[in-house]
This record gives structure tokens, C-alpha cells and sequence, in this order.
């Protein structure tokens, strides 16, 4: 059972997409036993190395609709014509209990889940090396053609790059092990400054 005293702290990952933000938030939550990842809803089509319910909760249009509708739905974003939202259910059932949860996000998810839980999140932008980098990540990943690839890249450059200020917190990737490292500094920081471990 979680110890009642122990609070929440939400650890909110975003930045430009290819910048291994969602395995930074994997490896993370995989590796500490203490931080739980959250596991969002989305419209777009399942990948096939892809598991319902454990990288996404995958939903027709009609059913992010309804949920929407219910007001079940924290955040949400629409990135390259798909929408991803975070479930209020998910981010309370963590809180209630205690538990530490990192989330993988767009910009303006992450700062609507700051803007939500402003005592209990802290944000952190995950830069890439350099832009060259990101675009051999991308094309690396095989999942998209050419065309998909660019218009990503587009918006990582002008949208996503530019509010890395808007963070608590800049992590660069280059060397993955030393990002995980800075990310659970970050974390253990800001359990002290709350009076508490990781
Ligand atoms: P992908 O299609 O590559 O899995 O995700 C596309 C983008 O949506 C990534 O930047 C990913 O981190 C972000 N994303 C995933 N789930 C959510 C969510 O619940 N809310 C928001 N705002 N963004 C999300």
C-alpha cells in the first residue's frame, strides 16, 4: 500500500518529437520502481510493435468524442491530424495514491498538467544534440515515409524548439544513460525541496 504521506510528483518530458522523449519516459519509469508512467488515449492507428493499454489506449473518433464530452479528458493535443489526451482517471488514481508518474507530452499538454497540478509537477524539455541529429533520429525510426518525416521536422523547428524556455528544467540527449541520470537528479532535487525521497 502506498504510504499515505507521500505526494505525487508529476514529471512532465516534452520536446520535439524524434528526441527520445516517450523512451526517455519508458527506460525512466521501467528502471525506478517508485515512478509510474502515464498511459494516454489516442486516435491514431496502432503501430504493430504497439500494446493496447500499455502505449496507448487506442480510440476510435466517436470515442475520444465522448470522453471529451464527459469531461474525462485532462489535456489533449492534435498532432499530425491525430488527438492524444491525458484521462483525468489516470492522473487522480496516482495522485490519490501517492505515486509518481512521468508522462511523455506535447508542449502545451505538459504545460496543462503544470497548469493543472502547478505544487506537484515539475517540466522538462529534452533537447536534441543538434537538428541533424534529430533528423537521422527521425528517418532512424522507419515508422513514417519522407513526407511524414519533414512535416515533423517543420514543427519541431519552428513550434517546439523555441519554448524550451517555458520548462522547469532542459535535459540534453546525446549520451541516453546521462539523460536518465540528469532526469532522476531532477527528480530527487525536487522530492527534496518537498521533504521527501524519491
Ligand atoms: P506518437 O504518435 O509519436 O506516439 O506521438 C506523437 C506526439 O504526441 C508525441 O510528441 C507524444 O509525446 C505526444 N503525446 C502522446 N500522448 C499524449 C497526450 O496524452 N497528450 C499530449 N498532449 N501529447 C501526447
Amino acid at each position: 500500500m502506498a504510504d499515505a504521506k507521500k505526494r505525487s510528483l508529476l514529471i512532465v518530458l516534452s520536446g520535439p518529437s524524434g528526441v527520445g522523449k516517450d523512451t526517455l519516459r519508458n527506460i525512466f519509469a521501467e528502471r525506478y520502481d517508485n515512478i509510474f508512467r502515464s498511459v494516454s488515449v489516442t486516435t491514431r492507428k496502432k503501430g504493430p510493435a504497439e500494446t493496447e493499454g500499455k502505449d496507448y489506449y487506442f480510440l476510435t473518433n466517436e470515442e475520444f468524442d465522448k470522453k471529451l464530452a464527459d469531461n474525462e479528458i485532462l489535456e489533449w493535443d492534435t498532432y499530425n491530424s491525430n488527438r492524444y489526451g491525458t484521462l483525468w482517471s489516470t492522473v487522480r488514481m496516482y495522485v490519490e495514491q501517492g505515486r509518481n508518474v512521468v508522462f511523455a507530452l506535447t508542449i502545451p499538454g505538459a504545460l496543462a498538467i503544470k497548469r493543472a497540478y502547478p505544487e506537484d509537477t515539475v517540466s522538462v524539455f529534452i533537447l536534441p544534440p543538434s537538428m541533424e541529429e534529430l533528423e537521422k533520429r527521425l528517418k532512424g525510426r522507419g515508422r513514417e515515409d519522407e513526407e511524414i518525416i519533414r512535416k515533423r521536422l517543420d514543427i519541431a523547428i519552428e513550434k517546439e524548439l523555441s519554448h524550451a524556455g517555458e520548462f522547469d528544467y532542459r535535459i540534453i540527449n546525446d549520451d541516453f544513460d546521462k539523460a536518465i541520470d540528469d532526469l532522476y537528479e531532477i527528480v530527487r532535487k525536487e522530492k527534496q525541496i518537498r521533504g521527501e525521497d524519491v
